[in-house]
């Protein structure tokens, strides 16, 4: 499910407004609770860790945009993961979406879909995906990846994002072709 460096996993710090954030340019397997990134939505900061000079590790601001976005307007949600498999980009970036195919893909009642905008780089994208995602736990990011929240780490990470992305493989794999891609819009 990685993509080197480029993920993002966030976790709400329990009865807090903060939230923990993968920090940019390490790998999953070479993180630890040290070297995480603590953000406060509501002051807009962040406190990371204190690296040797020329490590100055710092957050992925679409990181930043995507979780803040979430973990600031649902406080129930303690968990939102952000990948970029190669099968979650390919169903995100069909015009069907994921298919009902198997058992991991109907258990979704519902599979949300946010259009692209290019890098999600602008605060602004904000109300357009806490929008588009409602009330769903799953959202596809068209010709981007997949994001899922859950309410514990627990459920975003296993019930969620494994199932969505093994929907997505699933989806992806079947041929020839059941749906027609679809490409970004020229802005
Ligand atoms: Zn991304």
């Amino acid at each position: 499910m990685h993509d080197l460096i480029y993920n993002h996993i966030s976790a709400r710090i329990p009865g807090t407004e903060e939230f923990l954030l993968n920090p940019f340019g390490l790998l999953y397997e070479e993180m630890c609770a040290s070297s995480l990134i603590k953000w406060t939505s509501k002051a807009n900061s962040a406190v990371g860790a204190d690296w040797p000079a020329g490590l100055n590790y710092t957050f992925n601001l679409a990181g930043f945009v995507i979780h803040g976005a979430i973990h600031e307007a649902k406080p129930d949600i303690h968990c939102v993961i952000h990948t970029h498999s190669l099968a979650g980009m390919a169903v995100a970036s069909l015009k069907k979406g994921v298919l009902p195919m198997t058992q991991t893909a109907m258990r979704f009642s519902r599979i949300a879909y946010h259009d692209y905008e290019g890098v999600v780089l602008e605060m602004d994208e904000r109300r357009r995906l806490l929008e588009n995602l409602g009330d769903c736990e799953v959202m596809l990011l068209r010709n981007h990846g997949t994001l899922a929240v859950g309410k514990t780490v627990g459920d975003g990470v296993q019930q969620h994002i494994y199932r969505l992305e093994r929907a997505c493989a699933r989806s992806c794999s079947r041929s020839p072709p059941m749906t027609k891609s679809c490409c970004p819009r020229r802005r």
